[in-house]
């Protein structure tokens, strides 16, 4: 496989003209634990929008922006996955801190490319909430950084021209970049979980059939309020949910605490349902895709492949 050297804007910091690495959606270190994936490899597997399976690599992120997620990967593989792997995938390990960083960097690449790879949600209102999610997201690790980079963001105020008369609209939106872009992110109604398949109901039997995928994507409720981008391997479903709710309001410690149960269990009942949907999917496309996969054509280009993806692991 060539190294093709792209010049680009960097996905995250913003700088132009910078060279791009070949970034992996799904971090590179968790593909490498995760060695099932061989049957899982298109993202089209199912044809149907937002999904993908394989460790496919898009010129996103310059070299110190690699470096950045990295530390969040090597942290992750070292104080949670592998101890979760250990545990023959049944329960839990205790969540670090610092875990969070790590799965909204995993969630805003997804979002990043389902929105701007993929032009996913096109023409649709959703698209706008998916936008700002990915702007906070960007905006979160941006701030936590502490190297030198110098970080570039669209969303500086413009610099408004006095002679020009603005519309209304217009100028809310304005007031709100500006407002956004001199307030630190806090991720308010932004949360990060992780449970495991059998948590969320699943059967043996299911979670064996899911062991050959790795899924991430993002969805939304029919009611907009909730948008969630997940990830799901080896049993664990990571995900990053935004309550897109202007009105939540937390009033005491004891309603918060039952709020937030009821939030969790909205998220997961939200999850179950999308993973469902993914189940029958995959279901549908099984026996036709294992009919493709199994024909010999097929079988040698993908052991051709995986020959390269190995080398350059
Ligand atoms: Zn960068």
């Amino acid at each position: 496989m060539s190294k093709k050297c792209v010049i680009g804007k960097c996905a995250l910091c913003g700088r132009e003209n910078i060279q791009l690495m070949q970034s992996h959606i799904i971090p590179k270190l968790v593909y490498s634990r995760i060695k099932t994936y061989q049957s899982s490899r298109f993202r089209n597997y199912f044809d149907f929008n937002q999904l993908y399976q394989d460790g496919e690599k898009k010129p996103m992120l310059c070299h110190e922006c690699e470096q950045y997620f990295s530390k969040y990967e090597v942290e992750f593989t070292n104080k949670f996955l592998d101890k979760y792997l250990d545990l023959n995938n049944q329960s839990l390990p205790p969540q670090y801190d610092g875990i969070q960083n790590y799965i909204i960097s995993v969630a805003w690449r997804i979002v990043y490319d389902d929105l701007f790879i993929y032009n996913s949600f096109t023409d649709t209102y959703m698209r706008t909430t998916y936008e700002l999610l990915e702007k906070r997201l960007r905006k979160y690790l941006n701030q936590l950084r502490t190297d030198n980079v110098v970080v570039y963001t669209a969303d500086a105020p413009d610099e408004t021209n006095e002679n020009q008369l603005k519309s209304f609209g217009k100028m809310i939106l304005a007031c709100e970049k500006a407002i956004n872009y001199s307030t630190p992110e806090s991720l308010e109604n932004i949360e990060t979980h992780i449970f495991t398949l059998k948590e969320l109901g699943y059967s043996d039997e299911l979670i064996k059939l899911f062991d050959a995928f790795i899924l991430g994507y993002s969805f939304n409720s029919g009611d907009q309020k909730k948008y969630v981008v997940f990830s799901m391997y080896k049993g664990l479903v990571i995900a990053t949910i935004f309550w897109n709710n202007k009105a939540i309001f937390i009033p005491s410690n004891i309603k918060e605490l039952f709020k937030s149960m009821q939030r969790k269990n909205a998220l997961k009942s939200s999850l179950k349902e999308e993973i469902d949907y993914t189940l029958e999917q995959i279901k549908k496309a099984y026996p036709k895709n294992q009919e493709i996969l199994n024909s010999n054509n097929t079988r040698e280009k993908l052991e051709e492949r995986y020959k390269n993806a190995k080398r350059i692991r």
